[in-house]
C-alpha cells in the first residue's frame, strides 16, 4: 500500500491530508522540511507527484485547466484581452488556512499559481531559466508544453504574515531564485516605477521581468 493511502491522499482514506491534493500536502509540509522526518515525507511525495504527473493532470482539478485555458487565450491574443485579464484576476482566490495541532498551514490558490506560471511561460522572472520534464518538445503547442514545464510561485508578502493570495503578490520563479528570496539573499526594491531584485551579497541589481501588476508594500 502506498504512503499516499496512509496520508489520506488517495482512496478517501481518513488521515492527515484527507481531501487534499498532493500539491496542497507538499505546500503544507514545505516549511517543516528542516526536520528530517518531514523532509522524508516531503521528498517522497515530491517524487510521487513527479512520477504521477500524468495521472495527477486528470485529478488536478478544473481550476488549473481553466487557468491554462484563459492564459493560452491571452497569449494567442484571442478574444478581448482586457476581458481575459479580468478573468485571470478573478480566478478563485481560494487560499486556505488550516490549523493542525499548534501549527498553521497556508495553502495558496492552485489556479492562480498555474495562471501566473503560464503567463510567464514558466520562465523565472529573475534569471529567465525554466525547468523541463523529459516529455517537453519545442514543437508542441504552447498549452501542451506547459504540462511538461515546472516553476515555483513565490508570495512576495508571505500568506502567514497576512500577504494576499492575489496575482499582485506573486512571482513566477525558478527554484534557485525562489530559495534566494527565502534566505533574503534576494530582496525586491523599487526605484521610481521600476522593480529591481537586489542581491544583498553581490550588491547587484537585476531588473525583474514583469508581465502582471506587482504590488510592493511601501
Ligand atoms: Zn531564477
Ligand atoms: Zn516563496
Amino acid at each position: 500500500m502506498s504512503i499516499l493511502h496512509f496520508l489520506g491522499l488517495v482512496d478517501s482514506h481518513k488521515h492527515f491530508f484527507e481531501g487534499w491534493s498532493i500539491d496542497e500536502a507538499l505546500a503544507a509540509l514545505k516549511p517543516y522540511t528542516h526536520e528530517e522526518a518531514y523532509l522524508l515525507i516531503y521528498s517522497y511525495l515530491l517524487d510521487k507527484a513527479q512520477t504521477y504527473q500524468e495521472d495527477r493532470e486528470s485529478e488536478y482539478g478544473v481550476a488549473e485547466l481553466d487557468a491554462r485555458y484563459w492564459v493560452s487565450q491571452y497569449l494567442k491574443g484571442a478574444d478581448d484581452p482586457e476581458q481575459i485579464e479580468t478573468r485571470l484576476e478573478y480566478l478563485p482566490a481560494s487560499s486556505q488556512e488550516f490549523k493542525y495541532g499548534t501549527s498553521r498551514y497556508y495553502v495558496s490558490s492552485p489556479s492562480l499559481k498555474e495562471a501566473l506560471k503560464c503567463k510567464y511561460d514558466f520562465y523565472c522572472q529573475v534569471c529567465h531559466t525554466r525547468i523541463y520534464r523529459p516529455k517537453w518538445v519545442r514543437t508542441l503547442p504552447i498549452k501542451e508544453q506547459w504540462k511538461h514545464l515546472n516553476a515555483d510561485v513565490h508570495h512576495i508578502e508571505p500568506l502567514s504574515q497576512g500577504g494576499s493570495d492575489l496575482l499582485e503578490n506573486m512571482l513566477c520563479l525558478c527554484p534557485n531564485c525562489h530559495r534566494r528570496f527565502h534566505t533574503q539573499e534576494h530582496i525586491l526594491k523599487k526605484a521610481q516605477s521600476h522593480i529591481f531584485v537586489f542581491n544583498q551579497i553581490t550588491k547587484d541589481h537585476v531588473p525583474l521581468t514583469i508581465k502582471h501588476a506587482v504590488r510592493l508594500r511601501a
